[in-house]
């Protein structure tokens, strides 16, 4: 259901709500930079992909033959786990169990499958465990997969990495693109390939300022690459700013989260024209000026902050968006930018998506009459065989639909009938979230973000 002015925006474009979030009570919005402000074209995955094989080569010792690696954009989405121990790539629900699971460029054999994982509740704490819930780390997944491929067909007692140092080597040699600026200086040498230009980015941001909010940009980038970056998004998009730092009240940059909502680290001011930073800490933060590092408390302090009056908009579940919740008070808005396309899925697959509800009362009812003449020692033959026929109808429909979301993996919010892993996240976590920062400017900077009424499940089935 949306009020009679949402269904004005295209659905695409809304914004979600799960916690009510009224815009006239936030004095201060921060923006995260990267897959925020700044959303990738799939260049970027390829750059990633191309530039971290090739380092995996000359670096890390790897054979010249994992070059041939085919990168396929598309294969991983957002919120999956890879099983070092295994070699296996899975997605999970929300309690943490395991739906499916990829080993190298294919399921995992049923049986395995079974095996490995069936009533096995996934620990946070599993060392062998870990949850990829960045954009950019899509490349790795996908290329993990590929690599597990080219190892498993390699003989028995060739030397080859385990399952665990291929990942943790995938890992360290794309850390250290990110952090020696070689991703950077190739990014740096042709901007617009990589980054996409939003022409609606100037006046969503002109819309706030002008209902007299303070706007912050808060990115873990350094200094050159968010002027860069920035300078490409916003320097002359709009007759009222001489350039892009001038839409913003702070400007924090190398901000280290998610360890700036703990860090006692001082903000240092950066020149002007060198962009490298100083080292004494600063005492104020000035409009026009980039500072590096700094922590939540500080800038509280210097900025007369509160808190609840700050919404922080970003796209990493842990270091934008649980993090800032959980160590301050600050509201949060998620972008998610595969969104757009996942909603448009929903739309084109909503005839067979409410065929699938209707199935599932259907089933749902004759169960119960199943159960009540089970009480009666009855056992109707014809009723039996009505319902694994709809089993059979319920299982292919539910293959159909998550196969027109991403054949490997199906629904990035969804596992089978339960939330996904990231779906319950984004739920638990974002007070809104929505597929791009530029769909404010369809709301008023005085929005009430309302969110559906929580109901549990005694309550809906009445
Ligand atoms: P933000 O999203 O604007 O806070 O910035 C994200 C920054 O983190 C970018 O500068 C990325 O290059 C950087 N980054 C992303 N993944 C990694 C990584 O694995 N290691 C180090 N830096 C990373
Ligand atoms: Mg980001």
């Amino acid at each position: 259901m949306t009020t009679s002015f949402e269904a004005r925006v295209p659905y695409e474009r809304r914004i979600f709500c799960n916690r009510n979030l009224r815009l006239d009570r936030v004095r201060f919005i921060g923006f995260d930079m990267d897959y925020t402000l700044a959303l990738y074209h799939e260049a970027m995955e390829h750059l990633q992909a191309e530039s971290v094989l090739a380092r995996l080569v000359e670096t890390f010792g790897y054979p010249k033959a994992v070059l041939e690696a085919k990168y396929e954009p598309g294969f991983a989405i957002r919120g999956l786990a890879v099983d070092m121990e295994h070699g296996n790539i899975f997605k999970m629900d929300r309690h943490r169990f395991v739906g499916r699971v990829w080993h190298g460029t294919k399921p995992l054999d049923r049986d395995l499958r079974r095996d490995t994982y069936t009533n096995r509740k996934i620990s946070p704490a599993d060392p062998s465990i870990l949850m990829v819930d960045s954009l950019f780390s899509l490349p790795e997944i996908s290329l993990y997969g590929q690599l597990v491929d080219y190892f498993d067909s390699l003989p028995e007692g060739t030397d080859k990495p385990t399952y665990e140092r291929l990942w943790k080597d995938l890992r360290q040699a794309m850390d250290s693109l990110h952090r020696d600026g070689t991703l950077k200086a190739d990014l740096m040498e042709n901007i617009p390939k990589y980054i996409m230009k939003d022409d609606a980015l100037a006046e969503t941001l002109h819309r706030f300022r002008s209902a007299n909010k303070k706007l912050f940009l808060m990115t873990n980038s350094e200094p050159i690459y968010t002027e860069a970056v920035m300078s490409f998004l916003l320097d002359g998009a709009h007759a009222a700013y001489g350039n892009w730092r001038d839409y913003f009240d702070i400007i924090i940059t190398s901000s280290q989260k998610p360890s700036f909502f703990s860090s006692d680290d001082p903000f240092l001011e950066v020149d002007d024209e060198t962009l490298e930073p100083g080292t004494e800490p600063a005492t104020a933060l000035k409009r026009g000026t980039i500072y590096l590092g700094g922590n939540v408390a500080e800038l509280h302090r210097l900025t007369g902050m509160e808190g609840d009056d700050v919404l922080y908009v970003g796209d990493h579940i842990y270091g934008d968006i649980l993090r800032s919740k959980r160590s301050t008070s600050w509201r949060t808005a998620m972008v998610i930018q595969d969104m757009e396309k996942e909603l448009g899925q929903l739309h084109d697959m909503s005839a067979e998506i409410d065929q699938l509800n209707v199935l599932e009362e259907t089933r749902f009812q004759l169960e119960l009459e199943r159960a009540a003449q089970a009480l009666d020692g009855v056992r109707d033959k014809d009723l039996l065989q009505q319902i694994s026929g709809l089993n059979r109808q319920l299982s292919e429909l539910e293959a159909r639909i998550a196969h027109a979301f991403n054949p490997a993996w199906g629904p990035s919010f969804r596992d089978r009938g339960e939330l996904s892993a990231f779906g319950s996240q984004v739920e638990g976590y974002a007070c809104v979230y929505t597929g791009r920062v530029t769909n404010f400017r369809f709301y008023s900077p005085f929005w009430y973000f309302r969110s559906p009424r929580d109901r549990m499940a005694h309550e809906i089935r009445r």
